[in-house]
C-alpha cells in the first residue's frame, strides 16, 4: 500500500497511524512521506507495484490535488484502487469530484479503524466479493451526487450585491474601537513550554488518536476511558520530557495595525503611515438567503469603514510550536519507535495551537489591552468566553488560503520565525496557527458556505487573478 500526503501539504499524523495500523495487520506499507507531487505517487507505484494508493491532505487544496492525481490515474489508463483521506476529504467530495474521473476504484476512507477492512477487500482473491463491494461503493456514491443535486437545488443565493445590502451593521457612532496600549509588531523567539502545558486543549488530541469523546470526561468513559488513560499518560510523560530538556522551541510574532473596511469587502491594513499604500486583505461574504432579520455576514463588517472617520484596528499572528521537531521525530523512527514519533508530532500541534491560545490572552490583556482585567480558566478560554474572535485563514469565515501570503508579509513571518508557506499555502512546520485579531464584541466565526459566480468574479477582480485561479482557490465554496 502506497501512502502520501499530497502536494502542498504537510500534514500527516493521520496518514501515520493509518500507516501503522496497516502494518500491524501485516500489509506492507510504502510511506512517501509529505509534499508529494503527482509524478512522484504514479511513477513509484507502477515501480514498486503496489496493489492501492492512499492519498492524505488536511487543508482544502489539497482536495482538488486529489482531483488532479485521479484524473492523471485514468488518463495513464491505471485501474489501481484509489483510497482517500484526511480531515477536510469527505465521502461527498470524494463522491463528487474525484470518483467520476477515474474509471477505477475510488473510496473514501473515513478513519484509519476502516482501512484494514477497506484494504483487505480490495485485495482479496474472492473476486466476486471484491466486485460486489465496488458495486456497493458505486452505487452508494451515485446516491450521493443525487441527493446533493437535490439539496442544491433547494439552496437559493442571493446575488452579491443583495448579500452586501444584507450586511451586519454596527453602528459606529455609538462605538468607540480600542486602540492597541502597544501597536505594531511583537515577537516571541522562545515562549517558555511550561506556559503552554494549561492551556492544552486536550479533547482535539484524542479526535487524533480516534476516540471520540470530550477531555476530561472521556478518561472516565466506560467503553474508551482504560485506553484513553493510557494514552494520556503516554502523552504526559512524553510532553514532560519536551518541556524539561527544551525539544521544541515556540516562537511566534504578531501585530496590530489601523484597519479600514471597504464596501467591497476588503480590509485596508497600514504597517506605517495611514495614507500610505495599505496593505488589502480580500474577505468573502455569505451569499445564502437568511431568514429575514439575519444577516449576510463578512468578518469586514466588524470593521469600521473607510471614510468614517474612526480610527479601528486589526491584528495579525503566526506562531509555531514545531521548531525542533523533525529531528525527534526522526530519532524515534530511527528506533521503530512509530507510536511515540506520532505522539511528539500531536503534542507539538496541540502545543502549536495552546501557543496561539496564549499569545491571544496576551494580546487582548496587555498588547491591545481592551480586557487587562479578564481572569478565565482554561475551559472557558477553550469555550471562547473572552471578547473578539481569531479568524484563521483557511477556516469557514475566510476559507481562502492565498491570503496567508498577506498575512506572511504583514508580518514578514517567515523572518520573524522561520515559518514557511507551502505552494499551496500550507505552513510548514506542520505543528503552526496563523490568523487575524477582531476585537468588536460582537465578533463571531461563522462559515462563508456556498458563494456564487458573481463573488467569484468579483473576487477575482479583487485579487488581480483570471476567473480559473480564483475558482481553483475558491473550489469547496462552489457547489456548482
Ligand atoms: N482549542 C482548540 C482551538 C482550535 S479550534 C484547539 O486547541 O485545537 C478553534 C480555532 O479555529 C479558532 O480559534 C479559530 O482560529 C479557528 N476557527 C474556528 N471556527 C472558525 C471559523 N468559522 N472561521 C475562521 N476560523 C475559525
Amino acid at each position: 500500500v502506497l501512502l502520501a500526503t499530497v502536494k502542498g501539504d504537510v500534514h500527516d499524523i493521520g496518514k501515520n497511524i493509518v500507516g501503522v495500523v496497516l502494518g500491524c495487520n501485516n500489509y506492507d506499507v510504502l510511506d512517501l512521506g509529505v509534499m508529494v507531487p503527482l509524478d512522484k505517487i504514479l511513477a513509484t507505484a507502477l515501480e514498486e507495484k503496489v496493489d492501492v494508493i492512499g492519498l492524505s491532505g488536511l487543508i482544502t487544496p489539497s482536495l482538488d490535488e486529489m482531483v488532479y492525481v485521479a484524473k492523471e490515474m485514468e488518463r495513464r489508463q491505471m485501474t489501481l484502487p484509489l483510497l482517500i483521506g484526511g480531515a477536510t476529504t469527505s465521502k461527498t467530495h470524494t463522491s463528487v469530484k474525484i470518483e467520476p474521473e477515474y474509471s477505477g476504484p475510488v473510496i473514501h476512507v473515513l478513519d484509519a479503524s476502516r482501512c484494514v477492512p477497506v484494504v483487505s477487500t480490495l485485495l482479496s482473491k474472492d473476486k466476486e466479493q471484491r466486485s460486489f463491494y465496488l458495486q456497493q461503493i458505486r452505487d452508494d456514491y451515485e446516491r450521493i451526487r443525487v441527493q446533493r443535486q437535490d439539496r442544491l437545488s433547494a439552496k437559493t443565493l442571493l446575488s452579491l450585491e443583495e448579500a452586501r445590502k444584507n450586511a451586519f451593521r454596527i453602528d459606529w457612532q455609538s462605538y468607540l474601537p480600542p486602540v492597541p496600549k502597544q501597536p505594531g509588531i511583537h515577537c516571541f523567539d522562545q515562549v517558555p513550554l511550561k506556559e503552554l502545558v494549561d492551556l492544552i486543549d486536550w479533547t482535539p488530541f484524542f479526535q487524533t488518536w480516534q476516540m471520540a469523546g470530550k477531555y476530561p470526561a472521556i478518561l472516565s468513559d466506560p467503553v474508551v476511558g482504560p485506553e484513553a488513560v493510557k494514552l494520556y499518560d503516554d502523552a504526559r510523560k512524553l510532553l514532560d520530557k519536551v518541556v524539561r530538556e527544551s525539544w521544541l522551541t515556540a516562537r511566534a510574532v504578531t501585530g496590530l495595525f489601523l484597519a479600514a473596511s471597504t464596501s467591497t469587502d476588503d480590509l485596508h491594513v497600514w504597517k506605517g503611515k495611514p495614507g500610505e499604500d495599505p496593505y488589502v486583505l480580500h474577505h468573502l461574504r455569505q451569499q445564502v438567503k437568511k431568514a429575514p432579520g439575519q444577516p449576510n455576514l463578512c468578518l469586514t463588517d466588524y470593521i469600521a469603514p473607510v471614510g468614517s472617520g474612526i480610527s479601528d484596528w486589526v491584528g495579525a499572528f503566526a506562531v509555531t510550536a514545531g521548531i525542533g521537531l523533525e529531528e525527534h521525530v526522526r530519532a524515534f523512527e530511527m528506533d521503530h519507535d512509530d507510536y511515540h514519533a506520532i505522539l511528539l508530532k500531536a503534542l507539538a500541534d496541540r502545543l502549536a495551537e495552546a501557543l496561539a491560545e496564549w499569545l491571544h490572552r496576551e494580546i487582548r490583556t496587555k498588547r491591545w489591552g481592551y480586557a487587562p482585567d479578564e481572569r478565565l480558566a482554561n475551559e472557558s478560554l477553550i469555550a471562547e468566553k473572552y471578547r473578539g474572535i481569531r479568524p484563521a485563514p483557511g477556516y469557514p469565515a475566510c476559507p481562502e488560503h492565498s491570503e496567508k501570503q498577506t498575512l506572511w508579509q504583514l508580518l514578514d513571518v517567515e523572518n520573524a520565525t522561520g515559518m514557511k508557506l507551502t505552494e499551496n499555502f500550507a505552513m510548514y512546520p506542520a505543528a503552526s496557527v496563523s490568523g487575524w485579531y477582531f476585537s468588536h464584541p460582537m465578533s463571531k466565526y461563522f462559515p462563508v458556505s456556498t458563494i456564487g459566480d458573481d463573488q467569484v468574479a468579483d473576487y477575482a477582480l479583487r485579487k488581480g487573478m483570471t476567473s480559473e485561479q480564483a475558482k481553483r482557490w475558491l473550489a469547496p465554496l462552489l457547489e456548482h
